[in-house]
């Protein structure tokens, strides 16, 4: 049988079981091959019955002493026990709704029962045990634990397995001789079917570990042509600048990180080739001063920047930051976002195609086709995250080999970025400016929202400044008790019942962006006491004389983007607070936020979100737009990740375009892992 095979094909499966598959995400025969095992039953030393714990899956080997037939139980279900035993104790079997593995046992005969020990410590009993025969586990000693669906168990799929692994055509080798010979890495045929039926966990190991290596191999080599980054000389050289004027003209100094990490910046853009760097800070650490410091060094060079940011609101408050502090050398920033209107945005885009506009801001109306930049030399993203690989490719693609910055206040743990990244290098702030306090962070039941906000309205009479965020816009269909705190009854009800005569903004992603601005113009500028929200300010807003953020419904939010949330206060050098509301009573949502309520380092906190809530929420929702891999695991396979990313550049310095003949089988494999989740 050929890979493609549709899988209702194999041996024993048909249409049915092939749409069960399908939930699994197995359409095809090499699909179903792919299906990789959970974990290994060793049938290879056996647990005496009378030792055999309650609390795991065991493995007995025992003698049938007894069988009897199957009895009908009231409510049509059937039962049929048996009696086995081996040196130390009997063991009491019982099977129920199935005859399979009970019909075939032969009394006088020994088999492997594998399952749950249950009864007392004299009466030892098994429920539904799988049973192998002794030639079985000759045969295949490790038994192949698979995930389960709905209607499907694992013992069904290891069945389906056995005819794959019999009907289907050995798997073409797509690695690399050499490759195989450096890392002796068994052939991909060998190591499905030992991944399959391994005689040895060592075994086992050594197949997973060489497709591990494909996948991340695979999924580099596809990364690095897609970013088509060749190591060719920039399009925008630069000369070194002189960088006191600009920290000269602040109203305060620059730290000793904004400094160095100022420095590699510029270090980069004097050299040859296309600087490729991620900045990582805090929150409040300070990075919009280094990306106004390298539009600074471009501009003396030259060249026009564009700055991308993920919102709206931070887009207009970045242009507006960056005006004030770019404006004395006579950079001029245009602003470019998706909801302006058609005048404006003409004569923005006339000032971007003119080269009049040195900065261009935006949200990723940056990136649309209309806008064509005159001499565009760097390029700053900003929360990255936001963004997908295929994006940020796009911008780059505005001009001849830019220099790239992103910005990034999410610490991204090594493995996830050398796979995002690969050869990015990165700058860290360290440091955060000086006076600043930690915030105060409490879990607040719902019961104290009133003398919680008592608190509110006496740092309001102190002359502060309140962030109030709650879910979603609109009320739910289902207001029940659990429902969630919608911005715009907290804000028609609760804000103006507990916040007495304040001046209370509402502010959302459905408002219209002249909206949006003034709301936020308002609060920044001291007209609005408070602001109830939606979390469009989760990212970078900066009203210093904020003091205090309230996260209604905190539960619902990952860590990393409570941190970000908190963020927006204890920018100035008063004392700020943090309050987690959550009427959900849950231990593990507790923990969560107490862990929060005693960490203020974000790098701690990301950990604690990738550990507890895998790699696909730690970006929130995919958006790294990565492909879904199959079986490596990113917190744990760093160096198989990075044997495999040094293979993959050295692979492509030969081959640019995987082009070669030798590699066909590799260009098919990056094909199909990412056309499996197309990139954004
Ligand atoms: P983030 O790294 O979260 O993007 P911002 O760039 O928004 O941080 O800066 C946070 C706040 O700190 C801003 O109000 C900014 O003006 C202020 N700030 C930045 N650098 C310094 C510094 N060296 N000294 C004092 N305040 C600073
Ligand atoms: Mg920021």
């Amino acid at each position: 049988m050929k890979p493609d095979t549709p899988v209702q094909y194999v041996k024993g499966v048909g249409p049915k079981t092939a749409e069960k598959l399908a939930r699994l995400g197995v359409a095809t025969l090499s699909d179903l091959l792919e299906l990789y095992p959970r974990r290994y039953v060793d049938y290879t030393s056996p647990c005496p019955a009378a030792s055999a714990p309650f609390d795991a899956d065991t493995v007995i080997f025992a003698e049938v002493c007894s069988k009897g037939s199957a009895v009908r139980l009231p409510g049509g279900r059937t039962m049929i026990q048996a009696l086995a035993a081996d040196d130390s104790a009997p063991l009491h079997l019982t099977w129920f709704n199935t005859h399979f593995a009970a019909d075939s046992l032969r009394v006088g005969e020994s088999y492997f029962f594998e399952g749950r020990v249950h009864g007392t410590l004299t009466r030892r009993e098994m429920t539904n045990p799988i049973v192998r025969t002794v030639k079985q586990v000759e045969f295949s000693p490790m038994a192949a634990v698979y995930p389960q669906t709905e209607g499907l168990g694992s013992g069904q799929i290891s069945r389906f397995m056995a005819s794959a692994l019999e009907a289907a055509d050995p798997m073409p080798e797509p690695l690399p001789k050499e490759l195989l010979e450096r890392y002796k890495m068994p052939d991909k045929w060998t190591a499905i079917q030992n991944i399959h039926r391994p005689k040895s966990l060592q075994q086992a190991d050594s197949a997973r570990r060489r497709l591990v290596f494909e996948e991340l191999f695979t999924l580099q080599l596809g990364l690095l042509l897609l970013r088509g980054r060749d190591m060719a000389r920039t399009g925008a050289p630069m000369r070194p600048v002189d960088l006191e004027p600009f920290w000269n003209a602040l109203p305060f100094s620059p730290t000793g990180a904004q400094r160095r990490a100022s420095g590699e910046i510029c270090g980069d853009m004097q050299g040859p080739s296309p600087m490729n760097r991620l900045l990582q800070g805090d929150v409040g650490s300070g990075k919009t001063l280094v990306a106004a410091a390298a539009a600074y060094m471009a501009h003396q060079n030259g060249w026009q920047t564009a700055l991308m940011a993920p919102t709206e609101v931070l887009a207009r408050q970045h242009a507006a930051t960056l005006q004030d502090l770019l404006a004395p050398f006579g950079i001029t920033v245009a602003l470019l976002s998706g909801g302006m209107k058609a005048a404006p945005r003409r004569a923005a885009l006339g000032a971007i195609a003119s080269g009049e506009a040195d900065l261009v801001v935006g949200t990723h109306a940056v990136i649309g086709q209309q806008v064509e930049f005159s001499r565009l030399g760097l390029v700053i993203v900003d929360e990255q995250h936001r963004f997908g690989v295929r994006q940020r490719g796009l911008l780059a693609d505005k001009a001849d080999k830019p220099h790239v910055l992103v910005m990034s206040a999410t610490p991204i743990p090594r493995t996830l970025g050398l796979l995002l990244y690969g050869d990015l290098d990165i700058s860290i702030l360290d440091e955060l400016p000086p006076g600043r306090q930690p915030v105060k962070t409490r879990a607040v039941n719902g019961d104290k929202r009133r003398a919680m906000y008592g608190f509110l309205n006496s740092e309001i009479e102190a002359g502060h400044q309140v962030y109030i965020v709650c879910p979603r816009v609109e009320d739910g269909e289902n207001d029940g008790p659990d429902a969630l705190q919608s911005v715009k009854r907290y804000y028609t009800d609760v804000a103006q019942a507990l916040l007495p005569g304040r001046r209370v903004g509402l502010m959302h992603g459905k408002l219209r962006p002249a909206e949006k601005e003034a709301v936020m113009s308002a609060f920044k500028a001291g007209e609005l006491d408070a602001l109830v929200s939606t979390t469009v300010i989760e990212v970078g807003v900066d009203v210093p004389n904020a003091t205090v953020m309230v996260i209604e419904n905190a539960e619902r939010y990952g860590l990393s983007a409570l941190h970000q949330l908190r963020g927006r206060v204890g920018r100035g050098a008063s004392e700020s607070w943090c309050f987690l509301v959550s009427d959900h009573s849950g231990e593990a949502t507790a923990d969560r936020l107490r862990f929060l309520c005693h960490t203020q380092d974000g790098f701690e906190i990301a950990k604690y979100d990738l550990e507890n809530r895998g790699p696909g929420d730690f970006f929130g929702n995919r958006q790294h737009g990565l492909p879904t891999l199959r079986l490596a695991d990113l917190s744990a396979d760093t160096r198989t990740l990075e044997a495999a990313q040094t293979s993959a550049r050295q692979l492509l310095s030969r081959d640019p375009a995987l082009k070669a003949p030798e590699h066909a089988a590799l260009a098919d494999q990056v094909n199909r892992l990412f056309s499996r989740t197309a990139l954004n």
